[in-house]
């Protein structure tokens, strides 16, 4: 099992990465507004801005994703079973973890929800 320390130091990685994408998707949003606005003055750049919201909001909809396994992975900390797989229960390895902070899989079961 993890011990606290290790608990910590997920716990605040976790913290950490959810303040900086919450403020990404809080700049992107505030850019596709100011972007709206250009395109009616400036036809001819249209396509490319076009091109780079459509890039923007690929990211914003990856990064809100990875907000949500965030926010899991924060409750299993609360539920203390941060640290073992939701569907067999067995330890995930550390070394997944710090890889992945907010891996809810270990490496057997991964796989299996992968291929489905
Ligand atoms: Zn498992």
């Amino acid at each position: 099992m993890l011990n606290q320390t290790e608990i910590d130091f997920f716990k605040v990685a976790l913290q950490e990465r959810k303040e900086t994408i919450k403020k990404n998707l809080l700049i992107n949003s505030n850019e596709r507004d100011g972007m709206r606005e250009n395109e009616l003055k400036d036809e001819a750049d249209h396509a490319s801005m076009s091109l780079d919201s459509a890039v923007d909001n690929a990211i914003s909809i990856q990064q809100s994703k990875e907000l949500a396994e965030i926010e899991l992975a924060l409750d299993k900390i609360k539920d203390k079973t941060y640290g073992t797989c939701d569907l067999c229960g067995s330890e995930i390895n550390i070394e997944r973890l710090k890889v992945k902070n907010f891996a809810r899989y270990c490496i057997n079961c991964r796989e299996v929800v992968e291929k489905e």
